[in-house]
């Protein structure tokens, strides 16, 4: 498929594999590069790939062994029943989407639907057909299996990548089963008596282990450490890229390189201040352990990375936003004392992603707001992007049957289609641009003996305290006129695109209910986030409605006003539980209006959703890269081709390494 494909008739959409679409992702923009950044590009695409299985390790510490066996089985298949090769695919395909065995959105395992010895003769007829399977020295393919096997089909067993809140009150750390800790507990971490406590000094890229002595060891994330093949090869790319980067670039890849190389925290720091501080660079790349929301201590880092280039058109009227910055700070609707008097390096831009890899793919953000080192965001800033290319796949993938469905009326139905994907696309920039980066915490400067650190005041509540804080400010200001004036709405319909707005955002809190198929409590903290705004509202403003038709739910927004004065009183609030670190309100909020919900309503919803067919979350294909090479060998260009096909592109992948 060539790259120039009608935008309106090519395939987005490519299946379905239960609630997960697959949809592949665009870069049109790529061929009209200049070829220095394509090679930059191509050199930053293999350093993402190169650290993909990283991320596996860390979702499950059997998730390689696991995804080497499947991938043995589809590369092998000859002599297995089809019947069985075709469970094994749909396995094997919410596996790659997912990174491991466990959904990506609700944390929890999936199996694979087989009878075990079914399972056993596919692995040992992929095992004579030729394919290397994984495992231990003198293991059988029956013996691996069977090691294995209460992963692939015991529910029971390691039921929770991440469990924040353990419903029989467990520990979070044992109750989560990625491979971030090795036998360790929070109270083998916490002051007890005279005891300090256990301090990380590797806080960020560790796996902590609990050795059979009691002791705690640090495995760093490094080269010659812990992942430290992966690093070597990452690094050896990153080398690779750096001739072709600007400067302010090259500083940013040799500082992440030394960080790989030490694992030291005060390489991060000036990793992560040389990467804020190229702002004008027109690639870009994120390649490290950067989100925490895997960790149920919200401490660890995942592996991610990303690759891509500036959409110069967007980039615009983003720039517009971030440089009115300081005007929104000194309106912010919380205490004039938790206000920035100085907002500087509000960085935004507009994005076409290549590759996403790890924790940011094949499920990914739509926007990205880094650094998360607070201190480094009020001194130095931070950059934050859209994924064009992103929102705009999701959108063109998106049935309009789904937004009917869940629409009170038609007016509000046609809103949405005219609307949403615009009004989400603003929000979403507003919630990185201008929510992120706002505010202050309580310090020196505010008249506090001690500097306030929300993560670690906050503890497990910070991502969803901080995620509804960027939210509220989006649905704060996106009915300010001074998007008019930026024109970044146009005046005749910025009423309507405030509604359409409010009304998808009240709509998304009962339709991600379907994402949780199982139990009556929330995990992940965007979904969290969302309930706790829109259940504050229904019980504290007079905003929204809860109306019942034909035995159905609907979220009506009734007042547009209400909604808008609602999102300021909860935003300061909120910004005043970060600001103060007080961790007591923020449970209370969090518990009240966060994470729960009634499995009734959730069993309507996934019954009005399994009508439609939709899906609920999406893994994304990529661009795929190969060099042109001259008869010399020298690199003349670099093609981009679009595989249209999960599969072929995650055979491939695990083939290179
Ligand atoms: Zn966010």
């Amino acid at each position: 498929m060539t790259p120039d494909t009608d935008i309106e008739t090519r395939p987005y959409l490519l299946e379905q594999v239960d609630e997960a679409a697959v949809v592949q992702l665009y870069a049109d923009g790529f061929t009209a590069l200049p070829l220095n950044d394509k090679i930059l590009i191509w050199h930053l695409y293999q350093a993402a790939l190169a650290g993909r299985d990283i991320y596996y390790d860390q979702r499950h510490r059997m998730a390689l062994e696991m995804r080497a066996v499947l991938e043995a089985v589809l590369r092998y298949p000859g002599g297995v029943d089809e019947t069985a090769l075709a469970e094994i695919r749909r396995y094997t395909k919410l596996f790659w989407i997912n990174s491991g065995p466990y959904n990506n959105l609700t944390a929890r395992k999936f199996v694979l639907q087989l009878d075990p010895d079914v399972f056993r003769a596919a692995v040992a007829a992929a095992a004579l057909n030729g394919a290397r399977l994984p495992g231990r020295a003198g293991e059988t393919p029956a013996e691996l299996v069977d090691r294995l096997a209460p992963m692939f089909f015991d529910p029971s067993v390691d039921p929770f990548v991440t469990s924040k809140a353990p419903q029989d009150g467990r520990d979070i750390l044992e109750s989560s089963a990625n491979n971030l800790y090795s036998g360790v507990r929070m109270d083998d971490l916490e002051p007890i008596g005279d005891s300090a406590g256990f301090t990380e000094r590797f806080g960020l890229n560790s796996r902590l282990v609990k050795r059979d002595d009691g002791s705690l060891e640090e495995q760093v994330y490094r080269l010659e450490w812990m992942y430290g093949h992966a690093i070597a090869r990452i690094c050896r790319h990153l080398a690779d890229a750096m001739p072709y980067a600007t400067p302010a670039m090259r500083r940013a890849l040799e500082a992440l390189v030394k960080f790989y190389r030490t694992g030291e925290e005060a390489d991060r720091i000036a990793y992560d201040i040389a990467w804020v501080e190229d702002r004008d660079s027109p690639v870009d790349t994120i390649n490290g352990f950067v989100e925490v929301y895997m960790d149920a201590r919200g401490v660890k880092g995942a592996w991610e990375a990303l690759v891509y280039y500036v959409n110069p058109i967007k980039t615009a009227g983003i720039r517009r936003l971030a440089a009115a910055a300081p005007w929104f700070e000194a309106r912010m609707p919380w205490d004039p004392k938790w206000r920035r008097p100085d907002v500087r390096g509000v960085t935004a831009t507009a994005i076409d992603v290549v590759v996403e890899t790890g924790d940011s793919g094949p499920v990914t953000p739509v926007g990205i707001n880094l650094p998360n080192d607070q201190a480094i965001r009020e001194e130095h800033g931070s950059k934050s992007v859209s994924l064009s290319n992103v929102a705009e796949a999701y959108d063109k993938s998106t049935p309009s049957s789904f937004r009917k469905e869940f629409a009170w009326s038609e007016e509000e139905a046609g809103r949405a289609e005219r609307w949403s994907s615009f009004a989400s696309e603003l929000t979403t920039n507003i919630h990185e641009v201008l929510g992120h980066g706002s505010g202050r915490v309580a310090g020196p400067a505010t008249g506090h003996a001690e500097t306030v650190q929300p993560h670690l005041a906050l503890k497990e509540l910070y991502s969803t305290l901080e995620e509804a804080r960027a939210d509220l400010v989006a649905l704060y200001f996106v009915a300010d006129p001074k998007m008019v004036e930026l024109e970044l709405v146009p005046t005749a319909d910025h009423a309507e695109i405030v509604l359409a707005e409010y009304e998808a955002y009240a709509r998304n809190a009962l339709v991600q209910l379907r994402r949780v198929r199982e139990g009556s409590t929330i995990e992940e903290d965007h979904m969290r986030n969302r309930q706790l705004i829109v259940h504050w509202l229904l019980a504290n403003s007079g905003a929204i409605e809860i109306r019942r038709r034909d035995g159905k739910t609907y979220h009506v927004v009734v007042d547009v006003d209400a909604f808008r004065d609602g999102a300021a009183r909860l935003l300061a609030e909120v910004q005043r539980i970060k600001s103060e670190g007080d961790y007591e309100a923020g449970r209370a909020l969090i518990e009240t209006y966060a994470v729960h919900f009634d499995p009734a309503l959730r069993d309507e919803i996934v019954e009005r959703v399994a009508k439609l067919n939709m899906p609920s979350y999406t893994g994304f294909v990529q661009p795929k890269l190969e060099p042109v090479r001259d008869t010399s060998g020298e690199i003349v260009d670099i093609a981009i081709s679009y595989p249209l096909d999960l599969e072929a592109q995650m055979l491939e992948w695990s083939g290179r390494a």
